[in-house]
């Protein structure tokens, strides 16, 4: 079993369920008592939000390189960045250590053209929604992402922020994101991307009547997948 490296904290709410996801499905496959081999970098979200918003991704860049060789110094051998909106950095970061880093946006894409579709909703924080990072890489597969409108895209960035990144899970806001995976089917989504690791704790799978792809779900599956094979 290889030991997969987590950068993590971003936030810890989700940094938590890949824990989950990945030693479930260790258990799983192994059985017994079996669990993962897992090294955690786990930074202070608070001081990422606000470089987030100060849009000062060199300083990101330099934060998220140190923990990467952090984890190769530790032995870990692969690397997630357990967040959809870092991977905006996720090239920088590879380049500064010699570990396979397992991108996000790789295996959702999989698992969408798996499903045989082409034209899906994208939800997460609007740095993810809004710059190109992720609808390239999903573009380079031939997944074309549709993204909510101005009002819809402040209101997904709010609930991740103010609520889920705070522990926070609310049914008023559960009913406004569904009510935006009605309006992204209306434009021709054939399923939903939850592009925010976050986002899957308030979403059920297939929340709004579209099939979902849950980023968290299938980052720690590609990670339990490297480090089983
Ligand atoms: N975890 C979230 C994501 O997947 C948002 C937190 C962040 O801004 O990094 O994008």
């Amino acid at each position: 079993m290889k030991t997969i490296g987590l950068i993590g904290g971003m936030s810890w709410e989700s940094t938590a369920l890949y824990y989950q996801n990945i030693n479930r499905a260790v258990a799983l496959r192994q059985g017994g008592l079996s669990s993962a081999s897992v090294h955690l970098v786990s930074l202070n979200f608070q001081e990422i939000a606000d470089l987030q918003k100060q849009g000062d991704w060199p300083r990101m860049t330099v934060i998220l390189q140190k923990a990467a060789q952090q984890l190769e110094r530790s032995g870990a051998e692969v690397l997630l960045i357990c967040t959809n909106t870092m991977h905006r950095i996720a090239q920088e970061v590879q380049s500064a250590t010699a570990l396979p880093l397992l991108h996000i946006g790789d295996c959702t894409a999989d698992a969408i053209v798996g499903a045989g579709l082409h034209t899906v909703g994208l939800l997460g924080t609007r740095f993810t929604m809004e710059q190109d990072f992720m609808r390239q890489r999903l573009a380079a597969r031939g997944i074309e992402c549709l993204v909510p409108d101005e009002a819809g895209r402040a209101e997904v960035h709010r609930v991740i922020f103010e609520e889920l990144c705070r522990g926070v899970v609310q049914e008023r806001s559960r009913q406004n994101l569904i009510a935006l995976i009605h309006q992204l089917a209306d434009q021709g989504a054939q399923g939903v991307i939850l592009g925010c690791t976050e986002l899957t704790m308030l979403l059920q799978p297939d929340d709004g009547g579209l099939p979902s792809f849950d980023t968290t779900a299938l980052h720690a599956a590609a990670a339990v997948a490297f480090s089983l094979s």
